[in-house]
């Protein structure tokens, strides 16, 4: 007995300690919200397995069996509905929900046998962990293990509820009382099983907002607010790697951009830059926004004529719009530089070329395509010719 309110109060230490992580953490990554309902379930449990400790026989008991174990519930439901980013109404649900809560209420009220007001409980707890499984299979991606590992962890959750009906019948009949269930060898188990499967959804479920997270960042710090294109670090960092085939880039410039901010101001300014973004995102390629109306696209085991002609299918298209934040008659042009490396290159030693390619199509007028001339490029370097020889 003592070992079990030891470890009862190293549970609960536990569960109060990974609250307060919650909690703080939700706060720090500006309320992280599946993080917060986590730790207002943690709490829960902290304070059922408190009273379940220290208060034995008493009110505060049955009141964390019977009061606090579905609100628990509820906040793990919605730890995970907040996870899959499930803002859908859920009418019935809900509406289940608060009708198992009210009918064990008024059973209670009503002195109905200890037996009907357990099962109502016991549906209410398994109704919301049934919904929880369902919100993650709505949203699942199969191939990710973490998905699939808490949907497990959910729907072990989910059938080990809703077996205590039928267990509870076959070990004690329909007259059991609080006091013999609540201490049995049967919900002792139960309690170790359900223990232990929630300890693996806990760790799951920060783990997968731990991967969001990390996802999220990543997403941020390598695409360009404004466009959703890559930015400049991103595609700096691409083009350090030398491609095993070599390939070509493009350099885009719109023209006379300065002129659409002083006349239409900033924000048609950004409608333009996103309607060319659209334009090059639409290519398939790695495309990005390099500076404020300047782009690049990355066409790694191209040659300069594929670049040219579809940087030529990108000057006619944008050259062709109609922008609504314009005047009705306003047409605007961009300059394209083109640039080939060679295999073992980076792509970055052509930028400077494809760079040198866009100021001379800028000086021969704009709204035109300019390649590097071959002359230009470097020579292969040594070790390619040699073992090439
Ligand atoms: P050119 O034909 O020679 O390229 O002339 P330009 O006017 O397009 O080029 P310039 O470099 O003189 O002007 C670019 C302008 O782009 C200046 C800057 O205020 C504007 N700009 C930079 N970033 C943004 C942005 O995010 N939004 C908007 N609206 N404007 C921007
Ligand atoms: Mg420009
Ligand atoms: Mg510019």
């Amino acid at each position: 007995m003592t070992t079990l309110v030891g470890l009862n109060i190293v549970i609960a230490s536990m569960l109060g300690l990974l609250a307060l992580l919650c909690a703080v953490a939700s706060l720090a990554l500006r309320r992280n919200v599946p993080l917060a309902w986590l730790a207002g379930a943690l709490s829960v449990g902290t304070v059922q397995t408190l009273f379940l400790t220290f208060a034995p026989g008493t009110v505060l008991e049955f009141i964390s069996a019977m009061a606090l174990a579905p609100f628990g519930f509820w906040l793990a439901n919605n730890t995970i509905h907040a996870l899959k980013d499930e803002k859908r109404w859920r009418r019935a649900f809900l509406t289940g929900f608060v009708g198992l809560c009210a009918g064990a209420v008024a059973l209670l009220v009503l002195g109905a046998p200890f037996f009907y007001q357990v099962l109502f409980v016991q549906l209410a707890c398994t109704l919301a962990m049934l919904d929880a499984a369902l919100r993650i299979v709505s949203r699942m991606k199969w191939w990710r293990l973490l998905e699939v590992s808490l949907l497990l962890a959910v729907g072990t959750l989910t059938l080990v509820r809703l077996a205590r009906l039928p267990l509870l019948v076959w070990y004690f009949g329909f007259d059991v009382d609080f006091a013999s269930f609540n201490g049995s060898a049967l919900e002792l188990g139960l309690l170790a099983v359900e223990s232990l499967v929630t300890l693996a959804i806990i760790t799951l479920v920060i783990s997968s907002i731990i991967a969001d997270t990390i996802a999220t960042f990543q997403q941020q710090s390598e695409r360009d607010g404004l466009t959703g294109l890559l930015n400049r670090r991103a595609v700096d960092a691409m083009a350090s790697q030398p491609g095993p085939a070599g390939g070509a880039v493009i350099f885009c410039d719109i023209d006379h951009f300065k002129q659409v901010n002083d006349r239409y101001g900033h924000q048609a300014g950004d409608a333009v830059i996103q309607a060319f973004a659209a334009i090059i995102e639409r290519t398939g390629h790695h495309a990005a926004r390099i500076g404020g109306e300047e782009f690049a696209l990355l066409l790694p085991g191209a040659g300069a004529a594929q670049a040219q002609g579809l940087a030529e299918m990108i000057r006619v298209r944008f050259n062709d719009m109609i922008h609504h934040a314009l005047a009705a008659d306003a047409r605007l042009s961009a300059s394209f530089g083109i640039a080939e490396y060679a295999a073992n290159e980076t792509p970055a030693g052509a930028f400077v070329r494809a760079d040198a390619a866009l100021y001379r199509a800028k000086e021969a007028g704009r709204n035109r395509v300019e390649t590097c001339p071959e002359a230009e490029r470097p020579a292969r370097p040594a070790t390619r010719r040699i073992q090439s020889v």
